[in-house]
């Protein structure tokens, strides 16, 4: 029976599956031809065509299988193939799920599934799917279960949504979690979204805190522009900036500026966003976090800062240190050419000293000859600048003697004024500018008069007479920063005499260099660069300082520093001009350098004293401590020897009648000056002295009597100490002394040389010495000379011969060996620097060939050159010799005949 053209095989069957179904062989199934169907089967088709729900009838006992649409739409790709199909071979897959279904149903019974999980291969490749499904039995004409219909929903669609769903909750709310917590840690100043659109910015609690909005505000939504003005002015630039670039490029949002906090302090913050757009691509929203950032930029900054200055603050160091290091050096030098120049000029001292005292003997004794009275003055003269070259070096070296005396700054520059012109000549301005209620200062008056005098000097030069020169004296109170890098000044109050003249100038490496004795650059004969070296030792000894001032092609300006002087000016000493001559008083020389000791007496005898001499302190105090009659004791004040001057001084005090001292010096050390000053009660002769000098001295020491005279360091009296009976011959034997006076020989004990530490090579053999040399008396003594200079070979061979010695002169250590064996020898005479092997090897080389030969070694250096090892029994002796000395040593050798002439 054909079905109508709508209605495929029974009547009201509509759609594509009913036409399907229709269609079908069911005559080659077990289902047999569609017409022979039951009523039931039928029934239940038609019912299955008009579901929309995916509908599946599993007829029979191999489940042939019968849908409609909805479900061909379910199978996908398996349609429709699996109609008709027995249902384990339509879904193979899951054959064993379906026999289950199937013994199930046929059985009477139903079965349900919610979002069963099941792998279909509908495409022909494996699919998850999940189903709802309902399985119920359907019973044929006689009502026993014949099929099962089955109920078929795909949930795939729901439950995939429903597990992302899930999954994106549980995102959101970690994502919830975390920004919580990041709120809470305070780092979270806020959280902000901007309202492209309208332009209004919307906040959390923390923002309107932040910007200091009311909360209500800050949630309904604020002006951009207001929310912007707490923002630093210099930073909002950079921030709006910032922002349109991020609305236009959607790229994350990150600025950092300051904003205002309520205090009106301005504090860092960071502002994290990202703009979101529609699909238009308009930006719409534009949320974002504030982050504080404070301490960290404050820590970047100084970090930055510190970075910054590190190079300058390097280079400061440095620069410092290397100005620490100059001064240093510079003072180092200075001390160092002070201790040179003051040995030299001591040394000086002595020698002129021995040099003036015979000159003026000799004036004694000249008569009337006027050519000898010419050469005598020319000596005088001669010495008389070697004096002044020596006290300019002593004032360098801080150890002239001086007598300072408080002074008024005003009345001395006013005394000095005409000098000044004088000096300066007519074309040189002179200005004098004085503070009012100058303060005193305590100097040497002499001495600062000269050293202002040289400044003048020096400026008059540097200006080539003609400019302005500026005399100036003002009251300064130094501070601890000026004194900073002076280490000789410290803070205080101080006047300053300073000199400022309109010349040259100085270029820095000639300032360096100006206080060095000697460094001049003017042309010879105009300068001897002594002036500022005084200056600066004479300053120096006073406790002031000296500062130079100078640009090249601006002029200088030295001024001198002195501390302030509280006391009141000591009125100007009246001058005793006669040279008094002495009453036949008894003076007690002590002097360890045996020349100054014989000009010294000479002079003394000639004045109409009784002199008594001893070499030593120790020697002298061997007479202070007896019986004998002694008005003044005369003293060097550095010698050799346990006791001191001073000390010598005290004792001499302390006898009944009191003795007074006059203590004489080359240069004066710590004995008896302090801070430049003497000490009270202590008069002192300075080396080289003039006979007038010494008479004037000698008569005012007498006359005064014993003033106080203090100890070193404790201003004590020394205790009285008992005297010893004198023995002239014991305490001349022992110590040295001698007795001599006005009408008693004038000749010197030779001092006891060898035991003299300075002057003996070595004792460490003193038979040596003791024993007597081997020469036979009437014959002259035999000398082997060895020196390489040719003029001094020359003389001192004249010399020793003009003593009647018999000499051989060589001109090396090698040309003097030789000789040794075959000749015999009484003296080896020999330089100390020779051209190849030295003085002190060939002596002893010598003293091996001959170990009784007398050695007497020279050198230019002095007593103090250096030897190795030393060599027994040999003298050393300083150049330039002169024939006392000469006699002295080689006396043992000497024809007395000629030795006394
Ligand atoms: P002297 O004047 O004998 O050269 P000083 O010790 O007085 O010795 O001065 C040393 C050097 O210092 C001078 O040769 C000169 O170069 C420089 N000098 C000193 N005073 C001045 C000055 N006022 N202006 C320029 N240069 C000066
Ligand atoms: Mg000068």
């Amino acid at each position: 029976m054909p079905f109508p053209a709508q209605d495929h095989g029974c009547p009201g069957w509509k759609g594509e599956m009913a036409r399907r179904i229709s269609e079908f062989d069911w005559a080659a199934t077990d289902l047999g031809a569609i017409q022979n169907w039951p009523r039931s089967l039928t029934a239940s088709v038609q019912m299955l065509l008009a579901s929309p729900v995916p509908l599946v009838l599993l007829w029979g006992q191999s489940g042939y299988m019968i849908y409609n649409d909805a479900y061909a739409i379910f199978a996908g790709g398996r349609h429709p193939y699996l109609l008709g199909c027995q249902v384990e071979h339509g879904w193979p897959e899951v054959a064993e799920f379906n026999r289950h279904v199937m013994v199930t149903c046929l059985a009477g019974g139903t079965l349900s599934y919610r979002d069963k999980q099941l792998v279909l291969l509908r495409e022909g490749k494996p699919e998850e799917v999940w189903m709802d499904l309902y399985y119920s039995p359907v019973a044929d004409d006689t009502g026993a279960p014949a099929g099962v219909l089955a109920i078929v929903v795909e949930t795939t669609a729901r439950v995939l949504t429903e597990r992302w769903r899930q999954r994106a909750e549980a995102e959101l709310r970690e994502t919830n979690e975390r920004l919580q917590l990041a709120l809470n840690t305070g780092a979270v100043l806020g959280t902000w979204v901007l309202d492209v659109r309208t332009g209004s910015v919307t906040g959390d609690e923390r923002f309107a805190r932040t910007f200091a909005f009311p909360l209500e505000e800050a949630t309904k939504g604020v002006e951009r522009n207001a929310a912007t003005q707490v923002i630093h002015p210099d930073d909002q630039a950079l921030n709006d900036r910032l922002t349109l670039e991020a609305m236009r490029t959607g790229q994350p949002f990150r600025a950092e500026y300051r904003i205002r906090r309520r205090d009106g302090d301005y504090m860092w913050v960071q502002a994290n966003g990202q703009c979101e757009f529609n699909e238009q691509g308009e930006p719409t929203r534009f949320p974002g976090v504030l982050i504080d950032i404070h301490e960290r930029k404050i820590a970047e900054q100084s970090l930055r800062q510190l970075t910054e200055t590190l190079e300058q603050r390097v280079a400061d160091a440095v620069a410092a240190q290397a100005l620490a290091e100059e001064q240093l050096r510079q003072a180092q030098k200075m001390e160092a050419i002070g201790s040179l120049t003051g040995g030299v000029a001591h040394d000086f001292n002595n020698v002129l000293q021995v040099i003036n005292g015979n000159l003026q003997m000799l004036a004694a004794d000249a008569g009337d000859s006027p050519a000898m009275l010419r050469r005598l003055s020319a000596a005088t003269d001669a010495v008389k600048r070697g004096a002044k070259l020596a006290a300019h070096l002593l004032a360098f070296a801080r150890r002239q003697p001086l007598s300072p005396t408080v002074l008024n700054p005003r009345r001395l520059l006013a005394g000095m004024s005409e000098m000044l012109h004088r000096a300066l000549g007519e074309t040189v301005k002179i200005e004098t500018v004085l503070s009012d209620d100058l303060w005193h200062v305590q100097a040497d008056r002499n001495q600062l008069e000269n050293a202002l005098l040289n400044l003048a000097i020096n400026a008059r030069d540097a200006m080539q007479a003609d400019g302005t020169l500026t005399v100036r004296a003002a009251n300064r109170v130094l501070d601890a920063a000026f004194c900073h890098g002076k280490p000789e000044l410290s803070p205080g109050e101080y006047v300053v005499f300073s000199v400022t003249d309109t010349g040259t100038g100085m270029k820095p490496e000639i300032l360096e260099r100006v206080f060095e004795p000697f460094f001049t650059t003017k042309p010879d004969g105009h300068g001897t660069g002594l002036g500022l070296s005084m200056v600066f030792g004479f300053v120096r000894q006073s406790g002031g300082h000296t500062v130079i001032d100078s640009e090249e092609g601006q002029g200088t300006t030295v001024s001198l520093f002195f501390p302030r002087c509280c006391e009141p000016e000591t009125p100007e000493a009246v001058d005793q001009t006669a040279a008094p001559v002495g009453g036949g008083e008894t003076i007690l020389v002590v002097e360890d350098d045996a020349d100054v000791r014989l000009t010294a007496v000479e002079m003394l005898a000639q004045l109409g004293y009784k002199v008594l001499t001893a070499s030593s302190a120790d020697a002298a105090l061997e007479f202070v401590d007896s019986d004998v009659p002694i008005d003044l004791l005369f003293t060097d004040v550095v010698m050799p020897g346990k006791v001191k001057s001073v000390e010598l001084a005290q004792r001499a005090a302390a006898r009944s009648p009191a003795v007074p001292t006059l203590f004489t010096s080359g240069y004066t050390r710590d004995e008896i000056v302090h801070h430049g000053k003497l000490d009270a009660g202590i008069t002192l002769l300075s080396k080289p002295y003039r006979r007038d000098d010494l008479a004037r001295k000698v008569r005012s020491v007498l006359r005064a009597g014993v003033a106080r005279v203090v100890g070193v360091g404790d201003g004590q009296i020394a205790p009285c100490v008992p005297r010893k009976a004198y023995d002239p011959a014991s305490a001349s034997e022992a110590s040295g002394t001698s007795v001599s006076g006005r009408h008693e020989s004038l000749h010197e004990p030779v001092p006891s040389l060898e035991n003299s530490p300075e002057n003996s090579v070595t004792n460490s053999l003193p038979g040596s010495m003791a024993s007597p040399p081997v020469h036979q008396p009437g014959k002259p003594a035999r000398v082997l000379l060895v020196e390489d200079d040719l003029d001094s070979r020359e003389a001192l061979s004249d010399l020793l011969g003009a003593l009647g010695l018999d000499c051989t002169a060589v001109a090396s250590a090698e040309d003097a060996l030789p000789l040794v064996p075959a000749q015999r020898y009484d003296i080896l005479f020999t330089d100390l620097t020779l051209p190849g092997m030295s003085g002190d090897n060939l002596a002893r080389a010598v003293l091996r060939l001959q170990p009784d030969i007398r050695v007497l070694l020279v050198s230019g250096y002095g007593k103090s050159a250096q030897i190795g090892e030393a060599i027994p029994g040999a003298r050393l002796l300083g150049k330039p010799l002169d024939i006392s000395q000469l006699r002295r040593e080689l006396a043992e050798w000497l024809d007395h005949t000629e030795a006394a002439s």
